[in-house]
């Protein structure tokens, strides 16, 4: 346990597994009072009696329950943005309804998180948002990942506004781009192809590094970005990847 977020409140969505549940775990042990959010509160609940952690169910869909969350509670020091959604396919693979799920899912959900979440920490004094982005976006094109792709593009350009518009009112807005991280949703894409075990080999030779990253890897950047340490670090896409980029 260590103290780098000492003092600080913090939401994080998408908190029930994978990346999202890691980063509530890690701000917790680095001293926020968290409140994790999810619309899966059976596995949400498993974090249920951790220091530090409140549970809300939250579907980043619903701008009535959005607006509601933030009117009911105190100004948030970090908002971590973590729900989002993999499509697989080509653009011949996406329907004019999977690009709108995908769109409202991984961006539309952060615009109305941060609308709802932003005027009580301007009033505040600033704050640090933290988007999860992804390589498969501005940064890589990927095979069949047409919308999510360009899904996390956009979650790249909405930090770069934000950041942009609030620099000088303490806002820090900063978005981190995984490379493969073990999660549940990953080991659901896996166990859908065929050949399992070769699918997976095949994520792993994705990247240069020789393994998958974990969850806990990506929650160290979000610590990074949501403490003081970053006060310097805004509009920034943090590349946490294996060495995909390279
Ligand atoms: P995951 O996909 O295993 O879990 C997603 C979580 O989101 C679940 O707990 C689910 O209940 C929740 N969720 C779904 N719809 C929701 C909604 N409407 N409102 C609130 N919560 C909702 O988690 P993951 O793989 O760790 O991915 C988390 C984020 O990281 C996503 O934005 C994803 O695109 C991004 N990412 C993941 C990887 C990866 O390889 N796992 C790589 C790059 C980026």
């Amino acid at each position: 346990m260590a103290d780098r977020l000492s003092g600080k409140t913090a939401l994080v969505t998408a908190a029930a597994q994978g990346i999202g549940r890691a980063t509530a775990l890690a701000f917790a042990a680095e001293g926020a009072e968290v409140m994790a959010t999810d619309i899966n509160l059976d596995r949400l609940e498993e974090l249920s009696g951790t220091p530090g952690i409140s549970l809300r169910r939250l579907d980043v869909m619903d701008p009535q329950a959005v607006n509601s969350l933030a009117a009911e509670m105190p100004p948030l020091d970090v908002l971590c943005n973590v729900a989002g959604f993999v499509h697989n396919g080509t653009i011949l693979d996406c329907p004019e309804e999977d690009w709108d799920f995908s769109f409202d899912l991984n961006v539309k959900s952060m615009y109305r998180m941060i609308r709802a979440f932003l005027p009580a920490m301007l009033e505040n004094g600033g704050g640090s948002i933290v988007n999860m982005a992804s390589v498969a976006s501005s940064l890589r094109g990927l095979p069949n990942r047409f919308v999510y792709g360009a899904s996390k593009a956009a979650v790249i350009g909405l930090t770069k506004a934000v950041a942009a518009d609030f620099i000088k009112q303490g806002i820090r807005c900063n978005c981190i781009c995984p490379g493969t991280i073990e999660s549940p949703s990953l080991d659901d894409r896996i166990n859908a192809f065929d050949d399992p075990v070769a699918a997976r080999k095949a994520f792993i030779a994705r990247q240069p590094i020789g393994r998958l990253g974990t969850p806990e890897e990506i929650a160290g950047m979000a610590v990074y970005l949501a403490s003081d340490v970053a006060a310097y670090t805004t509009g920034t896409a943090m590349i946490v990847d294996g060495g995909v980029t390279l």
